[in-house]
């Protein structure tokens, strides 16, 4: 049975070379005699790997000095309360919603101070990116919140909002290491693994040094201070040792590729092979404002929900997989993220012309 074209938004498709090396690996890594699954995370073996990731990561991200890497658990979810337990002083944040995630970080803060939502693109079901240029941000917030790249509805800050001095909190599981980033603009970056860097389980937190304090709201549980883990170098506990295995491969995999300007270009390249057809196509249509439009998640739709759950179950039989959108909004969303080759967007699209031809 060969390997399909997997559009999943997450877990999503990883380079095979990364996988066939996993699978080389898996009953003796390097001559321990055990697979990484088995090993003590305080092994020398195991010490190597976490700190061989994070110094790819590094310098994939040109991540500086003074910005903590922190691989925890929980998910990106679990940042949604960490964000706010560890860095809510003034216990006020300003967040901009453009989507489910943001939102859902948005409530998590409301149980910790006073959240404001300073922008929002509801009005339009989150199909733009308000203009963040001037925005009224409070005085004595202690962060300013974004989701950058939105995944359910396939929109993307091209441009970072102005926080007027504010450190910026970003989410950007669905977007790290798709193109450069200016880390300096940030005070927090998080992502959970499972979309361009590995599988579920690991969540890679960048954080400027001076935000990592004691001074955390009173019940934050040991597990969600950023202090507690960047002091003990991710190793406060059992850190998920096997997923954090396969990031280092992924990382080791994008300097082979040629680093983020290569994945920049080539997600451009890819990008645009879809959204020219959709832009051209009489049957299918994107779903939201060009200007905003995202190199990762890509949704679509024809209008028509039995045509939609035709193409979606032609497709599957075709060999292209989870190409449903979220169980929220429906349609369709292709995820072509680092690790999904060109040649699987062009053959979604030689599909897609097909159906167009067939349903006309
Ligand atoms: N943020 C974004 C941008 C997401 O796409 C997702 C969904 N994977 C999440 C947060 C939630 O991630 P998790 O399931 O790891 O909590």
């Amino acid at each position: 049975m060969g390997r399909i074209y997997n559009f999943s938004a997450g877990p999503a498709v990883l380079p095979e070379e990364v996988l066939k090396e996993a699978a080389e690996e898996m009953l003796d890594y390097k001559g321990t005699g055990m697979s990484v699954m088995e090993m003590s995370h305080r092994s020398k073996a195991f010490e190597e790997i976490i700190q061989e990731a994070e110094k790819d990561l590094r310098e994939l991200m040109n991540i500086p000095d003074n910005y903590k890497v922190l691989f925890v658990q929980g998910g990106a979810s679990q940042q949604f309360a960490a964000v706010p337990m560890n860095l809510m002083k003034n216990k006020v944040a300003d967040y901009i919603v453009t989507g489910q995630w943001a939102k859902k970080a948005y409530l998590e803060a409301c149980l910790y101070g006073k959240a404001n939502i300073i922008a929002s693109s509801a009005d339009k079901t989150f199909s733009y990116i308000p203009d963040c240029s001037d925005l009224p941000v409070s005085e004595d917030a202690d962060y300013v919140y974004i989701c950058e790249n939105n995944t359910i509805y396939g929109t993307k800050f091209k441009t970072l909002p102005n926080t007027k001095g504010k450190p910026l909190v970003a989410d950007v599981s669905s977007c790290i290491l798709s193109e450069p980033v200016d880390v300096t603009k940030y005070g927090v970056m998080f992502a959970g693994a499972q979309k361009n860097i590995g599988p579920a389980g690991v969540v890679i937190v960048i954080i400027r040094e001076d935000l990592i304090t004691e001074d955390t709201l009173p019940g934050t549980p040991t597990m969600l201070k950023y202090k507690i883990h960047a002091d003990n170098n991710s190793l406060y506990n059992t850190p998920p040792a096997y997923g954090i295995y396969i990031c280092g491969k992924v990382f080791k995999w994008v300097k082979k590729m040629g680093g983020l300007e290569v994945m920049k270009k080539r997600n451009e390249e890819k990008a645009k092979i879809l959204y020219d057809f959709l832009d051209e196509s009489k049957l299918f249509k994107g779903t939201v404002a060009k200007e905003d439009r995202s190199l990762m998640n890509v949704p679509f739709i024809t209008g028509s929900d039995e045509l939609d759950a035709k193409f979606i179950k032609e497709a599957k039989a075709a060999g292209f997989e989870n190409l449903k959108g979220h169980r929220t909004v429906g349609g369709m969303r292709a995820s072509i993220y680092n690790a999904m080759p060109i040649d699987g967007v062009k053959a979604l699209v030689e599909f897609m012309k097909k159906f167009e031809d067939e349903n006309l």
